[in-house]
């Protein structure tokens, strides 16, 4: 089936257009993101009101122009599918209604899209992965990790219990002046660093707890730099390099533990680990992840960054997954602000024609 996928719930504007064969395999065929990084410099991070704002200006242009790159016409999609949360409600809303009124338009089914769902079945779009996986979800607002059994099928083993990974990247930015997005900034700098100058704390790594916690980490990093006064360059990069090395280790640490875990507790232990979100970028985090990995002795799969961080082609993809199992939602289905991923209604029910 050939799908429409529309991302708004945060600052990208997304939209793409993704085919699925009878075999599962997925093609991208469109894929179309503006980030809303200039609107919301100023501010130093997201304005939701901003965000919803430029998402209803820019979203009939990054659809028009998913449909000319893949050189298709809105009728020729199979259904509609777009992020009906969980994420900031003005901007889902533009997204879920711009789709509902496309598929009553175009009499074409509308699919309800999870955005964490579309985050933890994005490797198998560009991977041929099988169910079941451990997703460490690493991005702008969570950080878990979640036990893929199937499509609609998810199963949390740990979360953070303040901050999100991302989230800490972005802060820790700000307090080095280093503007948005705060992670790449961080790992750019990082380079340049000596990351054992100072030994940030590892939160929560002696607890047997599959969770995480990067508020104190935070803290410490700025309690460092009040106390160097006005910092140099070299500060900077020595900061950015030590917290980036202390995260580093908990989340490698964490996810070994996780798959041991899952390996002495389930009778079919997932032997994949994928990653997912924007923190996916970060190379000393992959690196760590692979080390992780090869003790458990599973194999890592991270996919294309521009898949990891927020596009419309995850969306479309989820949509397709979904679509292929009998999946149809109904022009009434609300936007989330929230919408954990292991909720009882991610279970897939096969639409009666
Ligand atoms: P969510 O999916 O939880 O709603 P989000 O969609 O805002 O959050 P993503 O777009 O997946 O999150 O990822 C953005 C986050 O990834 C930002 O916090 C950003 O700082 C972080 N990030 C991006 N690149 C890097 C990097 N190289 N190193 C560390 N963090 C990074
Ligand atoms: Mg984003
Ligand atoms: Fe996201």
């Amino acid at each position: 089936a050939t799908i429409l996928g529309i991302e708004t719930s945060c600052d990208e504007t997304a939209a793409a257009i993704v085919v699925r064969d009878h075999n599962g395999v997925g093609t991208i065929v469109s894929n179309v993101v503006r980030s809303q990084f200039d609107e919301h410099a100023a501010f130093g991070g997201v304005v939701p009101e901003l965000a919803a704002r430029a998402h209803i200006s820019f979203l009939d242009h990054i659809i028009a122009q998913a449909c000319r790159e893949a050189d298709m016409a809105l009728d020729d999609v199979d259904a509609i599918a777009a992020t009906a949360g969980p994420g900031l409600i003005g901007g889902v809303l533009v997204g879920l209604t711009t789709a509902k009124a496309l598929a009553a338009a175009l009499d074409k089914p509308l699919l309800a899209i999870n955005h964490l769902e579309a985050h933890a079945l994005t490797a198998r779009l560009t991977d041929k992965v099988a169910f079941p996986y451990l997703m460490l979800l690493v991005s702008g607002g969570h950080s878990q990790f979640v036990l893929v059994r199937g499509v609609g099928d998810y199963q949390r083993w740990g979360t953070t219990i303040d901050d999100a990974l991302g989230e800490a990247f972005d802060k820790v930015a700000k307090m080095l002046s280093l503007g948005v997005p705060g992670g790449p900034a961080v790992e750019a700098i990082a380079k340049s660093g000596d990351s054992k100058r100072f030994r940030f704390p590892r939160p929560l790594l002696r607890e047997a707890r599959l969770d995480f916690s990067f508020s104190g980490l935070k803290t410490a990093v700025r309690l460092q730099a009040e106390a160097i006064g006005p910092l140099n360059q070299q500060d900077v990069a020595d900061i950015a390099a030590s917290f980036q090395a202390a995260v580093a280790e908990v989340v490698g640490t964490r996810a070994r533990d996780a798959l041991a875990r899952l390996a002495t507790e389930l009778p079919h232990a997932p032997t994949t680990l994928v990653v997912a979100g924007g923190v996916a970028a970060n190379r000393t985090i992959a690196a760590a992840l692979q080390t992780a990995a090869d003790v458990a002795g599973a194999t890592l799969i991270v996919p294309p960054i521009a898949l990891c961080t927020d596009n419309g082609a995850m969306v479309a993809w989820a949509g397709a997954e979904r679509f292929a199992m009998g999946a149809r939602d109904g022009l009434d289905f609300t936007a989330r602000a929230r919408w954990p991923l292991d909720s009882t209604d991610m279970k897939v029910i096969p639409h009666e024609a």
